[in-house]
């Protein structure tokens, strides 16, 4: 249930309260009726907007990580984006990317297989073997 701060339009008087949703006076936009101690009645009150709540970065006292010494987390981000790093967060991008690298490793062998036969066909280009394993260069 949200808490909210609301002050007395009389005395300004600030209190907390909770409410299921949003308190809408009749219509009225930022305003509620309710008991106020200090006036010692039902008075209007302003519902004043909410202090942003602090989510600090807790590498601000620095923080040895894979990437060294770092005193924030854009900081950490902004290395791990240069380095091309990224962090796998479910089986399944693990799985996808072993798929990846496996098709990846396979496309590259194919590829060492042809520049292998195309060189020793270079090289062996002339030569002629016969039955008896006596080649003859051409020189
Ligand atoms: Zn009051």
């Amino acid at each position: 249930m949200p808490l909210y701060d609301i002050q007395c339009v009389k005395c300004e008087n600030k209190k907390e309260i909770y409410c299921s949703k949003y308190p809408d006076d009749n219509g009225i936009e930022n305003h509620i009726t309710v008991y106020c101690e200090e006036c010692d009645k039902l008075t209007g009150h302003e519902i004043l907007p909410s202090l942003c709540s602090m989510h600090p970065d807790n590498m601000w006292s620095g923080v040895m990580t894979d990437q060294g010494y770092v005193t924030s987390k854009s900081t950490l981000k902004a290395i791990e984006k240069e380095k091309g790093i990224e962090k796998i967060t479910s089986k399944s991008e693990l799985d996808n990317l072993k798929k990846k690298a496996a098709t990846i490793q396979a496309d590259q062998q194919i590829q060492r297989d042809e520049k292998r036969k195309e060189y020793v066909a270079e090289k062996l280009k002339g030569i002629d073997i016969d039955n008896t394993g006596v080649y003859d260069t051409p020189l």
